[in-house]
């Protein structure tokens, strides 16, 4: 698994993100790399690992009520979405992350875009 990179580069500023949306404790913004006609991460702005080391039951509750903001302001559940979180082995920077992706993959013919998203 490799650095932080949410934690380094995104929380700290170091990389800008254009941010789509945002509550009191969790950050939306545009995929820097995106692989998908629409791709929004979502992710903590505490450090939390992955999905099973959430300790406060509320920050589920915030986390999946900005991805519902999104999905309703962006007319998504007339078209088409799905939200992924990977972990285990499939997780490749150890910060929870949810990735919202909506409308065609960018690239269709790499297997990354069926389900095993990275990053
Ligand atoms: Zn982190």
């Amino acid at each position: 698994m490799g650095s932080d990179f949410y934690c380094d580069c995104v929380l700290s500023g170091q990389i800008p993100v254009r941010i789509v949306a945002e509550s009191e404790r969790v950050l939306a913004f545009e995929h820097t790399q995106p692989t998908w006609q629409t791709h929004i991460v979502v992710i903590p702005k505490e450090h939390i690992a992955e999905l099973i080391q959430i300790q406060d039951p509320s920050l589920f509750s915030e986390v999946f009520a900005l991805l519902s903001r999104l999905i309703k302001e962006r007319g998504f559940a007339t078209t088409n979405y799905k939200i992924i979180t990977n972990g285990g082995s499939y997780q490749s920077t150890p910060h929870l992350h949810f990735h919202l992706v909506s409308g065609l993959p960018l690239d269709p013919a790499n297997p990354a875009q069926s389900g095993e998203l990275k990053v």
